[in-house]
């Protein structure tokens, strides 16, 4: 008898595997992928931590060859890939992944909108570290907090990918003042990716110093740097990258409110982050079911073996 619920319905498709890929020595190409082996291996031992390496390596940077994060995704029920042109020829695409519940016209809105706006930055700089937007289908606590977490961007730093959780779809107020939780949200992962050195000079700026001993958040990290200067939000005052974040998503989403209470920060970010390009939204396309591209490498991995030992 034909299934014809899993005949019509939604047939999700298979991620790329390490078994689909070929791997092919090539010391010659410089876009080979290059893995470290200790010299110390036998012959007999290298073959088999070629692959290893190659493994780890692949499953650090390309998210779909990751066990881990394809466990807790799942496979994705809708895509949303985002093309802006910034400036005259340059153009981006971000990928919206959703692996939980139905997106609404408006959250399609509100992503495109800050995808826009932080295009605009230094040419686009920023917006370039963020190729994936997942939106996950599993909560999570916050380490901070204790409570729900909204998003998340760290732990996917190295997949250019940021993430926000069910509990961030929220169209309630911020906690920031700012009119959308989601849009805040989006826009506060941004803020993430903005690299160590503007998060030093930060820290540096808004008197962030590192306290005596170590203070137990409510969600159960280490608190290692305090302020006495005001911030957005009580969230903002856990931690300068939070700081950091909560201030970028008021400064792309309500520049005047940030200039307006918080005149230094405005000024620090405006320096840093000047808005600057033309960015025009060429075309946001939506898929689902089976119509979904998953991303995938070439099949032949090029690879080249450096034998250093690791100190
Ligand atoms: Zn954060």
């Amino acid at each position: 008898m034909i299934n014809t619920s899993e005949a019509k319905g939604y047939r999700p498709k298979e991620y790329q595997n390490f078994d689909d890929l070929r791997f092919v020595c090539d010391d010659d190409d410089p876009n080979a992928v290059v893995i470290n082996i200790r010299p110390s291996l036998s012959d007999d031992e290298l073959e088999r931590a070629i692959i290893t390496a190659l493994k780890v390596k692949l499953a650090g940077e390309c998210w779909w060859l990751s066990d881990k994060i394809k466990n807790e995704l799942g496979l994705p029920k809708e895509q949303t890939t985002i093309t802006a042109r910034i400036g005259e020829a340059d153009t981006i695409e971000v990928d919206v992944y959703n692996f939980g519940e139905s997106l609404s016209d408006q959250h399609k809105a509100q992503i495109v909108n800050i995808i826009m706006t932080a295009a605009r930055i230094n040419n686009g700089e920023i917006i370039k570290k963020v190729k994936y937007i997942f939106i996950g289908k599993t909560d999570k606590q916050n380490e901070l907090t204790g409570e729900l977490t909204s998003g998340e961007a760290t732990l996917r730093n190295n997949y250019q990918a940021i993430q926000i959780y069910p509990h961030g779809l929220r169209q309630d107020k911020h906690r920031t003042g700012l009119p959308s939780s989601f849009e805040a949200t989006v826009a506060h992962e941004i803020g993430h990716v903005f690299g160590d050195k503007l998060l030093a000079d930060w820290e540096n700026e808004f008197g962030w110093k590192k306290v005596e001993q170590a203070v137990i958040a409510p969600g159960g990290r280490a608190i290692q740097k305090t302020t006495s200067q005001p911030c957005v939000s009580d969230y903002a005052a856990f931690d300068p990258a939070e700081d950091l974040s909560d201030s970028v998503a008021v400064y792309l989403l309500d520049p005047e409110v940030l200039k307006r209470i918080h005149p230094g920060k405005f000024k620090f970010l405006e320096a840093h982050l000047p808005i600057l390009s033309e960015v025009v939204h060429v075309k946001s396309e939506n898929k689902s079911g089976v119509d979904i591209k998953l991303p995938s490498i070439d099949n032949t991995v090029k690879y080249k073996v450096t034998r250093k030992k690791i100190m």
